[in-house]
């Protein structure tokens, strides 16, 4: 029997429709050997096929590593499925240990402290830093990540946004309050849907300089930056600069799972105080024994980066070879500005049934209303023709709904 809430529940998912922002999830079923080829089950009753998809986190393919595969098998053969239980309550196995700790030496920090998700580090990780004190304030990115906001808003502390990557906005703002506050700047170093990079050193030299705590999430650039993969903190060298390293396991480590990474007292702070760390059940060994091999194989190994680089130049140099609009990213994520939602569904929908290619379209509110865009994710295992093919099926498509192309 449906309830009456169900109703009104009924007309916000219309609304969605109507505004071409109701979210599809497409069945997919990824190939291990094959990536980035998956198998694709439409809901509409149409037979499965194969696609090639442009729009993983999975940047290095290293969900497919054999190397991280026989790691998984090996640790369910050894330490069986689940944790067991929060991190305080049985819960912190010896992978999970080992875990950390190699965390820790990857950033170069004194510790290291494993999440849920990158979700949860984020929002478990700010909302306690910034009650750590009455009268913290907390200066945010204007394009930070969701899970930033979450924290930062159940701190409860007083907050200020500065604009995109603006330096001097930021210390503006900074100059307008008492000195002697707890102060956190919070930023990205990768933006996930722009692609842009943050001025890392100038917000390092701002946080010295005010005596601020600089709370960095390099979720979009660990495993990729840097000769080990320690992110762009590493790349720049800036890493003894940046107070908080926060990641992920998820995008190109290849797994699941957040952390940060930090001085002792802090890390052992929000392992103490973090009720997103404290209250559920710790990751299982299956997934830290993965997260070990995926990281202990990119600190070492160069290639993949490498590839990973010259399939991103390469693509991005296509695209504007045949006139399709793109942001200016500075990075791996190559963003192709459509504008509309509904014409970025659209268009999707062209690519994966026309063309056997999938990449989702990404709408307000994860953008703002006017940016819709095709976030292209090249890997270093996309091939030059399948690179070529995706531009020819961009450009005809582009065409056929009347897109406005690039200057
Ligand atoms: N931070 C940023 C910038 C992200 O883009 C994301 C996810 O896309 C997260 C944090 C959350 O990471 P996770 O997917 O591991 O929860």
């Amino acid at each position: 029997m449906s309830h009456k809430i169900d109703q009104l529940l009924n007309q916000q998912l219309n609304l969605l429709k109507n505004e071409g922002r109701y979210r599809f999830f497409a069945d997919l079923q990824r190939i291990p050997g094959q990536f980035p080829k998956a198998l694709y089950r439409p809901n509409d009753g149409q037979k499965p096929y194969q696609v090639t998809v442009w729009c993983s986190n999975d940047y290095l393919g290293m969900g497919q590593h054999p190397k991280v595969i026989q790691a998984m098998h090996t640790a369910i053969d050894q330490f069986g499925a689940g944790a067991g239980g929060t991190r305080n309550i049985s819960g912190t196995h010896h992978l999970m240990v080992r875990l950390e700790h190699e965390l820790a030496s990857l950033h170069n920090k004194e510790s290291a402290l494993g999440f849920s998700s990158g979700y949860v580090s984020n929002e478990a990780s700010l909302a306690a830093l910034a009650k750590a004190t009455e009268d913290c304030a907390v200066f945010s990115d204007r394009l930070n990540h969701a899970s930033m906001i979450a924290g930062i808003r159940n701190s409860r502390a007083e907050k200020f946004i500065f604009n995109h990557n603006d330096s001097v906005h930021l210390k503006d703002l900074l100059g307008k309050i008492n000195h002697n506050r707890l102060k956190i700047i919070a930023i990205e170093s990768v933006y996930s849907m722009e692609g842009d990079i943050a001025p890392l050193a100038e917000f390092c030299q701002i946080a010295r300089e005010n005596d601020a705590l600089l709370y960095v999430d390099e979720v979009h650039a660990v495993g990729l930056y840097g000769k080990q993969g320690g992110g762009i903190s590493e790349r720049d060298l800036l890493t003894d600069s940046c107070t908080v390293i926060q990641g992920t396991l998820a995008k190109a480590f290849g797994l699941m799972g957040g952390y940060i990474a930090g001085s002792k007292v802090l890390v052992d702070y929000v392992r103490s105080f973090a009720a997103g760390f404290i209250f559920t059940t710790a990751l299982p060994p299956v997934i830290a024994a993965g997260a070990l091999a995926s990281i202990q194989h990119l600190r070492q190994d160069q290639s993949l980066r490498e590839q990973h680089q010259l399939k991103v130049r390469f693509l991005k140099n296509s695209l504007k070879a045949a006139g399709i609009p793109m942001l200016p990213s500075q990075s791996h994520i190559v963003p192709v500005l459509v504008g509309d939602a509904v014409q970025c569904l659209a268009l999707s929908r062209l690519l994966l049934q026309n063309h056997a290619i999938y990449v989702q379209p990404i709408n307000y509110p994860t953008v703002p209303k006017g940016s819709e865009r095709l976030r292209l994710t090249p890997s270093p295992f996309h091939q030059e023709n399948d690179i070529n093919f995706l531009v020819e099926a961009l450009k005809g498509e582009w065409k056929k709904l009347g897109l406005r192309r690039a200057e």
